[in-house]
Protein backbone atom coordinates (compact mmCIF):
# COMPACT_ATOMS: atom_id res chain seq x y z
CA UNK A 1 0.00 0.00 0.00
CA UNK A 2 1.44 3.09 -1.35
CA UNK A 3 0.44 6.38 0.43
CA UNK A 4 1.96 9.77 -2.17
CA UNK A 5 2.20 13.18 -0.51
CA UNK A 6 3.94 16.31 -1.95
CA UNK A 7 4.79 20.00 -0.57
CA UNK A 8 4.91 22.98 -2.34
CA UNK A 9 8.17 25.04 -2.14
CA UNK A 10 5.79 27.72 -2.60
CA UNK A 11 7.88 29.49 0.72
CA UNK A 12 9.90 28.73 3.70
CA UNK A 13 8.63 25.80 5.74
CA UNK A 14 7.03 26.78 9.42
CA UNK A 15 6.33 24.57 12.45
CA UNK A 16 2.68 24.02 10.74
CA UNK A 17 4.06 22.10 8.09
CA UNK A 18 6.56 20.28 10.47
CA UNK A 19 4.34 19.22 13.27
CA UNK A 20 1.45 19.21 11.32
CA UNK A 21 2.72 17.07 8.20
CA UNK A 22 6.41 16.32 8.09
CA UNK A 23 7.18 15.15 11.57
CA UNK A 24 3.50 13.08 11.08
CA UNK A 25 5.44 11.59 7.93
CA UNK A 26 8.38 10.21 9.99
CA UNK A 27 6.67 8.81 12.81
CA UNK A 28 3.14 7.32 11.41
CA UNK A 29 4.73 6.87 7.67
CA UNK A 30 4.82 2.88 6.27
CA UNK A 31 7.81 1.47 4.52
CA UNK A 32 6.11 2.21 0.94
CA UNK A 33 4.96 5.68 1.41
CA UNK A 34 6.80 8.71 -0.46
CA UNK A 35 7.10 12.23 -0.28
CA UNK A 36 7.87 14.75 -2.92
CA UNK A 37 8.44 18.30 -3.26
CA UNK A 38 6.04 19.88 -5.87
CA UNK A 39 8.47 22.46 -7.30
CA UNK A 40 6.31 22.58 -10.66
CA UNK A 41 3.53 22.55 -8.81
CA UNK A 42 5.47 26.37 -7.56
CA UNK A 43 5.43 27.64 -10.71
CA UNK A 44 1.43 28.11 -11.17
CA UNK A 45 1.51 31.79 -9.87
CA UNK A 46 4.24 34.16 -10.32
CA UNK A 47 7.54 33.25 -8.62
CA UNK A 48 11.38 33.57 -8.67
CA UNK A 49 13.07 31.22 -10.23
CA UNK A 50 16.46 31.31 -8.32
CA UNK A 51 14.16 31.05 -5.41
CA UNK A 52 11.89 28.26 -6.39
CA UNK A 53 15.24 26.25 -7.37
CA UNK A 54 16.90 27.49 -3.28
CA UNK A 55 13.46 26.26 -1.30
CA UNK A 56 13.04 23.05 -3.50
CA UNK A 57 16.81 22.36 -2.32
CA UNK A 58 15.72 23.33 1.24
CA UNK A 59 12.81 21.66 1.72
CA UNK A 60 14.46 18.57 0.01
CA UNK A 61 16.86 18.87 2.84
CA UNK A 62 14.40 19.43 5.65
CA UNK A 63 12.68 16.52 4.55
CA UNK A 64 15.84 14.42 4.83
CA UNK A 65 16.64 15.75 8.30
CA UNK A 66 13.69 15.18 9.44
CA UNK A 67 14.09 11.46 9.17
CA UNK A 68 12.38 10.74 5.66
CA UNK A 69 14.51 7.36 4.25
CA UNK A 70 16.06 9.08 1.01
CA UNK A 71 15.21 6.40 -1.53
CA UNK A 72 11.45 7.62 -0.39
CA UNK A 73 11.93 11.21 -1.29
CA UNK A 74 11.84 13.11 -4.84
CA UNK A 75 11.68 16.45 -6.39
CA UNK A 76 9.00 16.86 -9.06
CA UNK A 77 11.00 18.41 -11.76
CA UNK A 78 13.32 15.17 -11.88
CA UNK A 79 10.64 13.08 -13.51
CA UNK A 80 9.59 15.72 -15.97
CA UNK A 81 10.56 13.67 -18.55
CA UNK A 82 7.99 11.25 -17.17
CA UNK A 83 5.42 13.80 -15.99
CA UNK A 84 5.36 15.74 -19.35
CA UNK A 85 3.90 12.87 -21.41
CA UNK A 86 2.21 11.35 -18.74
CA UNK A 87 0.29 14.88 -17.94
CA UNK A 88 -0.20 15.01 -21.58
CA UNK A 89 -1.92 11.92 -22.10
CA UNK A 90 -4.42 12.77 -19.46
CA UNK A 91 -4.67 16.26 -20.56
CA UNK A 92 -6.42 14.40 -23.65
CA UNK A 93 -8.60 12.12 -21.61
CA UNK A 94 -9.99 15.08 -19.22
CA UNK A 95 -13.30 17.25 -20.62
CA UNK A 96 -12.18 20.83 -20.00
CA UNK A 97 -15.77 20.98 -18.13
CA UNK A 98 -13.74 18.67 -15.92
CA UNK A 99 -10.91 20.62 -15.43
CA UNK A 100 -13.37 24.07 -14.88
CA UNK A 101 -15.55 22.56 -11.89
CA UNK A 102 -12.24 22.64 -9.88
CA UNK A 103 -12.78 24.71 -6.90
CA UNK A 104 -9.49 25.82 -6.38
CA UNK A 105 -8.54 27.11 -9.74
CA UNK A 106 -12.11 29.26 -9.30
CA UNK A 107 -10.65 30.21 -6.16
CA UNK A 108 -7.09 31.17 -7.13
CA UNK A 109 -7.55 32.81 -10.39
CA UNK A 110 -9.99 35.06 -8.66
CA UNK A 111 -7.10 36.34 -6.45
CA UNK A 112 -5.01 36.39 -9.76
CA UNK A 113 -7.90 38.69 -11.33
CA UNK A 114 -8.39 40.60 -8.02
CA UNK A 115 -4.55 41.43 -7.50
CA UNK A 116 -4.34 42.30 -11.76
CA UNK A 117 -2.10 39.35 -12.90
CA UNK A 118 -2.57 37.25 -15.32
CA UNK A 119 -4.08 33.36 -14.94
CA UNK A 120 -1.50 31.25 -16.09
CA UNK A 121 -3.19 28.59 -18.36
CA UNK A 122 -0.76 25.89 -16.02
CA UNK A 123 -2.99 27.12 -12.58
CA UNK A 124 -5.51 25.73 -14.83
CA UNK A 125 -4.22 22.41 -15.66
CA UNK A 126 -2.27 21.83 -13.01
CA UNK A 127 -5.06 19.38 -11.33
CA UNK A 128 -4.15 17.48 -14.26
CA UNK A 129 -0.24 17.40 -13.66
CA UNK A 130 -1.28 16.67 -9.83
CA UNK A 131 -2.68 13.65 -11.28
CA UNK A 132 0.31 12.48 -13.22
CA UNK A 133 2.06 12.89 -10.07
CA UNK A 134 -0.49 10.63 -8.54
CA UNK A 135 -0.83 7.79 -10.91
CA UNK A 136 2.13 7.75 -12.35
CA UNK A 137 3.73 6.63 -8.97
CA UNK A 138 0.78 4.05 -8.75
CA UNK A 139 -0.06 5.34 -5.32
CA UNK A 140 -3.47 3.96 -3.34
CA UNK A 141 -3.84 6.94 -1.31
CA UNK A 142 -3.13 10.34 -1.21
CA UNK A 143 -3.70 11.88 2.29
CA UNK A 144 -4.96 15.57 1.53
CA UNK A 145 -7.19 18.48 3.57
CA UNK A 146 -10.58 19.48 2.02
CA UNK A 147 -9.09 21.91 0.09
CA UNK A 148 -7.21 19.07 -2.57
CA UNK A 149 -10.20 16.22 -2.21
CA UNK A 150 -11.40 16.98 -5.54
CA UNK A 151 -8.05 17.31 -6.89
CA UNK A 152 -7.48 14.13 -5.92
CA UNK A 153 -10.82 13.02 -7.36
CA UNK A 154 -10.37 13.90 -10.80
CA UNK A 155 -7.16 11.64 -10.61
CA UNK A 156 -9.30 8.95 -9.93
CA UNK A 157 -12.02 10.26 -12.81
CA UNK A 158 -9.06 9.98 -15.53
CA UNK A 159 -7.54 7.03 -14.28
CA UNK A 160 -10.77 4.78 -14.57
CA UNK A 161 -11.23 6.48 -17.48
CA UNK A 162 -7.82 5.77 -19.13
CA UNK A 163 -8.12 2.28 -18.01
CA UNK A 164 -11.83 1.26 -19.54
CA UNK A 165 -11.24 3.87 -22.98
CA UNK A 166 -7.85 2.14 -23.40
CA UNK A 167 -6.75 -0.78 -21.22
CA UNK A 168 -5.90 -1.59 -17.56
CA UNK A 169 -2.78 0.57 -16.44
CA UNK A 170 -3.64 2.96 -14.03
CA UNK A 171 -4.10 2.03 -10.44
CA UNK A 172 -7.01 4.03 -9.14
CA UNK A 173 -6.59 6.07 -6.32
CA UNK A 174 -8.13 6.93 -3.31
CA UNK A 175 -7.77 10.50 -1.45
CA UNK A 176 -8.06 9.95 2.76
CA UNK A 177 -7.98 12.54 5.33
CA UNK A 178 -4.45 12.74 7.65
CA UNK A 179 -5.17 12.20 11.15
CA UNK A 180 -6.64 15.19 12.25
CA UNK A 181 -4.07 17.62 13.87
CA UNK A 182 -3.85 20.93 14.98
CA UNK A 183 -4.07 23.48 12.39
CA UNK A 184 -1.25 25.47 13.79
CA UNK A 185 -2.68 29.28 13.28
CA UNK A 186 -0.16 32.49 12.82
CA UNK A 187 1.00 34.34 15.70
CA UNK A 188 -0.17 37.31 15.00
CA UNK A 189 -3.27 36.59 13.52
CA UNK A 190 -4.43 33.40 15.29
CA UNK A 191 -8.09 33.43 13.13
CA UNK A 192 -5.64 32.59 9.75
CA UNK A 193 -3.73 29.48 9.76
CA UNK A 194 -0.05 29.68 9.34
CA UNK A 195 1.12 29.72 5.65
CA UNK A 196 4.02 29.31 3.95
CA UNK A 197 3.23 32.13 1.55
CA UNK A 198 1.96 34.65 4.23
CA UNK A 199 2.36 38.06 3.20
CA UNK A 200 4.32 38.48 6.81
CA UNK A 201 6.51 36.61 8.08
CA UNK A 202 5.89 37.83 12.05
CA UNK A 203 3.66 35.66 13.17
CA UNK A 204 4.62 32.40 11.12
CA UNK A 205 7.36 30.19 12.71
CA UNK A 206 9.94 29.10 10.14
CA UNK A 207 11.88 25.92 10.76
CA UNK A 208 15.08 27.88 10.16
CA UNK A 209 14.48 30.64 11.88
CA UNK A 210 17.43 31.50 14.38
CA UNK A 211 16.64 30.68 18.18
CA UNK A 212 16.45 33.97 19.01
CA UNK A 213 14.36 35.17 16.07
CA UNK A 214 11.96 32.32 17.53
CA UNK A 215 11.86 33.77 20.40
CA UNK A 216 11.02 37.15 20.05
CA UNK A 217 8.32 35.69 17.12
CA UNK A 218 6.59 33.48 20.30
CA UNK A 219 7.20 36.57 22.60
CA UNK A 220 5.28 38.80 20.12
CA UNK A 221 2.56 36.55 19.70
CA UNK A 222 -1.36 37.99 20.05
CA UNK A 223 -3.18 36.74 22.72
CA UNK A 224 -6.27 38.52 24.88
CA UNK A 225 -6.64 40.54 27.81
CA UNK A 226 -8.76 38.26 29.41
CA UNK A 227 -5.78 36.95 31.70
CA UNK A 228 -7.52 33.44 31.89
CA UNK A 229 -5.40 30.42 31.60
CA UNK A 230 -7.40 27.88 29.86
CA UNK A 231 -7.83 26.12 26.67
CA UNK A 232 -11.01 27.86 24.84
CA UNK A 233 -9.94 28.01 20.97
CA UNK A 234 -13.24 29.99 20.39
CA UNK A 235 -13.04 32.55 22.95
CA UNK A 236 -8.97 32.74 23.29
CA UNK A 237 -7.46 31.68 19.46
CA UNK A 238 -4.02 33.09 20.25
CA UNK A 239 -3.66 31.67 23.36
CA UNK A 240 -5.40 28.18 22.54
CA UNK A 241 -2.63 28.06 19.27
CA UNK A 242 0.07 28.63 21.38
CA UNK A 243 -1.27 26.08 24.28
CA UNK A 244 -1.78 23.80 20.64
CA UNK A 245 1.89 24.51 19.95
CA UNK A 246 3.47 23.32 23.44
CA UNK A 247 1.17 20.01 23.41
CA UNK A 248 2.35 19.30 19.85
CA UNK A 249 5.89 19.71 21.21
CA UNK A 250 5.36 18.01 24.45
CA UNK A 251 3.33 15.17 23.19
CA UNK A 252 0.31 16.48 24.97
CA UNK A 253 -2.89 17.74 25.00
CA UNK A 254 -3.67 21.48 24.98
CA UNK A 255 -5.23 20.81 27.88
CA UNK A 256 -2.87 18.98 29.98
CA UNK A 257 -0.15 21.39 28.75
CA UNK A 258 -2.37 24.61 30.54
CA UNK A 259 -2.63 23.33 33.96
CA UNK A 260 1.36 23.89 34.48
CA UNK A 261 1.00 27.79 34.09
CA UNK A 262 -0.12 30.82 35.82
CA UNK A 263 0.70 33.53 33.64
CA UNK A 264 0.59 34.21 29.59
CA UNK A 265 3.98 34.90 30.10
CA UNK A 266 5.19 31.76 31.34
CA UNK A 267 3.23 30.39 28.40
CA UNK A 268 5.09 32.03 25.93
CA UNK A 269 8.69 31.19 27.93
CA UNK A 270 7.64 27.90 27.90
CA UNK A 271 6.50 27.57 23.92
CA UNK A 272 9.32 29.29 22.64
CA UNK A 273 11.34 27.28 24.51
CA UNK A 274 9.73 23.96 23.55
CA UNK A 275 9.97 25.40 19.84
CA UNK A 276 13.74 26.07 19.88
CA UNK A 277 14.42 22.27 21.37
CA UNK A 278 12.09 20.51 19.08
CA UNK A 279 13.84 22.46 15.78
CA UNK A 280 17.22 22.27 17.07
CA UNK A 281 18.27 19.31 15.88
CA UNK A 282 16.08 19.71 12.86
CA UNK A 283 18.18 22.91 11.73
CA UNK A 284 21.60 21.75 12.33
CA UNK A 285 21.09 18.50 10.17
CA UNK A 286 19.40 20.49 7.26
CA UNK A 287 22.36 23.07 7.50
CA UNK A 288 24.78 19.99 7.41
CA UNK A 289 23.06 18.89 4.58
CA UNK A 290 22.84 22.47 2.77
CA UNK A 291 26.41 22.74 3.73
CA UNK A 292 27.27 19.55 1.48
CA UNK A 293 25.64 19.87 -1.92
CA UNK A 294 27.35 17.11 -3.20
CA UNK A 295 25.90 14.34 -0.61
CA UNK A 296 22.49 16.37 -1.24
CA UNK A 297 22.83 15.73 -5.04
CA UNK A 298 23.87 12.26 -4.38
CA UNK A 299 20.69 11.75 -1.70
CA UNK A 300 18.56 13.51 -4.76
CA UNK A 301 19.61 11.82 -7.45
CA UNK A 302 19.13 8.57 -5.81
CA UNK A 303 15.42 9.33 -4.71
CA UNK A 304 14.78 11.00 -8.46
CA UNK A 305 16.17 7.56 -9.84
CA UNK A 306 13.97 5.33 -7.90
CA UNK A 307 10.43 6.96 -8.36
CA UNK A 308 11.69 7.25 -12.02
CA UNK A 309 12.06 3.11 -12.10
CA UNK A 310 8.75 2.59 -10.13
CA UNK A 311 6.99 5.22 -13.06
CA UNK A 312 9.18 4.23 -16.21
CA UNK A 313 7.18 0.73 -16.12
CA UNK A 314 3.79 2.49 -16.18
CA UNK A 315 4.34 5.53 -18.65
CA UNK A 316 5.64 3.11 -21.42
CA UNK A 317 2.36 0.56 -20.41
CA UNK A 318 0.14 3.85 -21.16
CA UNK A 319 2.11 5.50 -23.90
CA UNK A 320 1.64 1.97 -25.75
CA UNK A 321 -2.24 1.85 -25.33
CA UNK A 322 -2.94 5.03 -26.03
CA UNK A 323 -1.04 4.23 -29.59
CA UNK A 324 1.87 7.12 -29.10
CA UNK A 325 5.63 6.76 -28.49
P1 LIG B 1 0.81 27.47 0.88
O1 LIG B 1 0.61 28.85 1.42
O2 LIG B 1 1.74 27.43 -0.27
O3 LIG B 1 -0.46 26.71 0.65
P2 LIG B 1 1.11 25.89 3.31
O4 LIG B 1 1.86 26.39 4.49
O5 LIG B 1 -0.39 25.88 3.40
O6 LIG B 1 1.62 26.72 2.06
P3 LIG B 1 1.13 23.33 1.98
O7 LIG B 1 2.24 23.05 1.02
O8 LIG B 1 -0.22 23.74 1.46
O9 LIG B 1 1.66 24.45 3.02
O10 LIG B 1 0.95 22.09 2.92
C1 LIG B 1 1.98 21.18 3.25
C2 LIG B 1 1.53 20.33 4.41
O11 LIG B 1 1.56 21.10 5.62
C3 LIG B 1 0.10 19.80 4.28
O12 LIG B 1 0.08 18.46 4.75
C4 LIG B 1 -0.70 20.71 5.19
O13 LIG B 1 -1.83 20.07 5.72
C5 LIG B 1 0.30 21.03 6.28
N1 LIG B 1 0.05 22.35 6.87
C6 LIG B 1 0.12 23.52 6.21
N2 LIG B 1 -0.12 24.55 7.04
C7 LIG B 1 -0.35 23.99 8.27
C8 LIG B 1 -0.66 24.54 9.56
N3 LIG B 1 -0.76 25.84 9.73
N4 LIG B 1 -0.83 23.70 10.60
C9 LIG B 1 -0.71 22.36 10.41
N5 LIG B 1 -0.43 21.77 9.24
C10 LIG B 1 -0.25 22.58 8.17
MG1 LIG C 1 -1.69 25.35 1.72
Amino acid sequence: MTRLSGITPSGPTHVGNYLGAVRRWTREGGPDDLYFVSDLHGMTTPYHPQKLRSRTRELLAILIAAGIEPDTVFVQSDLLHQLGPLTWVLECSCAFGEAARMTQFKEKSADRTHEGTPVRVGLFTYPVLMAADILLQGADEVPVGDDQAQHVELARVLARRFNSTYGDALVVPRAVTPPAGARIKDLTDPTRKMDKSARDAAGVLFVLDEPDLLRRKVKRAVTDSLGRLEYRPDHQPGLANLLEILAACQGKSPREVVAGYSSYGEVKDAVAEAVVEELRPLRERTSELLADPAELDRIRALGGERAAERGGHRLSTVLRLAGVG
